[in-house]
């Protein structure tokens, strides 16, 4: 019994202590694609995005994303990657980052957000998906390493087969709980970084829970991978009263006014 203590303490020990660093404050993690690959990896599925969604070509939009982006990542802990932002044209509510860190925005996203704050809560919990290296880890798994292999190969049919499969039209790659919950801790952590009040996400957040209760079928296929819920919004607020007192730059801007006023039209 002596033996089986003193083997098991360790052991338990160990857990606790690997437990604690399993935590959704550090962006460490094993992955079996380099920092290298999954650049080329992001360049390759850019292009076949680019082919399965209408990405909007619009100066004033195009200027305003880039704002928007450059500003977060003036507060995300790692920035590995050339990101880049662009608006797709679709009515879903919908935001997305591949690889490598294209990101993509909706203009339904666009019109739903009441705010430049609301957008770019949204904003920021994708790009920490990147940041966080989610995508590569979830393909791995999915698919495979050796599928992944054969795309940075310069496997044309996988390729676009997997682009469709995850980041298409009616595409899904669903991220665990624990990345989601990642992305949003992170997410907060950036925007009050930037100078975004992070309580945009939670409006926002509530905004589609109600949504959701009344008419589900607006809410699509973004907020069925990330659910309202009450649960994640409170520990989102939670986060959020951790942080020390700080004033922000205004939620909306005339910029933001504009380009929302645009999309309305498209
Ligand atoms: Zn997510």
């Amino acid at each position: 019994m002596w033996i089986l203590k003193r083997l098991l303490f360790p052991v338990l020990m160990l857990s606790i202590v690997s437990g604690c660093a399993v935590n959704k404050s550090s962006i460490g993690g094993f992955n079996l694609i380099s920092v290298d690959e999954e650049k080329q990896l992001g360049d390759k599925f850019a292009v076949e995005i680019e082919k399965q969604h209408k990405v909007l070509n619009d100066s004033e939009v195009q200027g305003f994303i880039d704002g928007v982006g450059k500003r977060l990542l003036a507060g995300v802990r790692e920035v590995d990657f050339p990101y880049t932002f662009q608006v797709v044209q679709d009515d879903s509510i919908n935001a997305f980052a591949i690889p490598g860190g294209h990101t993509y925005v909706n203009t339904g996203l666009i019109k739903a957000s009441d705010s430049e704050t609301e957008l770019a809560a949204v904003m920021a919990h994708e790009i920490n998906h990147v940041v966080a290296r989610h995508s590569t880890r979830q393909m791995t798994q999915r698919y495979g390493y050796a599928l992944i292999a054969s795309i940075l190969l310069g496997n044309q049919g996988e390729l676009s087969k997997l682009a469709a499969d995850m980041f298409g039209k009616a595409g899904t790659l669903y991220y665990s709980r624990e990345m989601e919950s990642q992305a949003d801790y992170l997410g907060v952590e950036t925007m009050y970084k930037a100078g975004y009040n992070p309580q945009g996400m939670v409006t926002f957040f509530n905004k589609l829970e109600a949504t959701g209760q009344s008419e589900p079928g607006r809410i699509s296929k973004y907020f069925s991978t990330h659910p309202a819920t009450k649960e994640r919004i409170t520990s989102i607020q939670e986060e959020i009263s951790k942080l020390p007192p700080k004033s922000y730059s205004p939620d909306s801007t005339s910029e933001f006014s504009r380009v929302k006023a645009k999309t309305k039209n498209l």
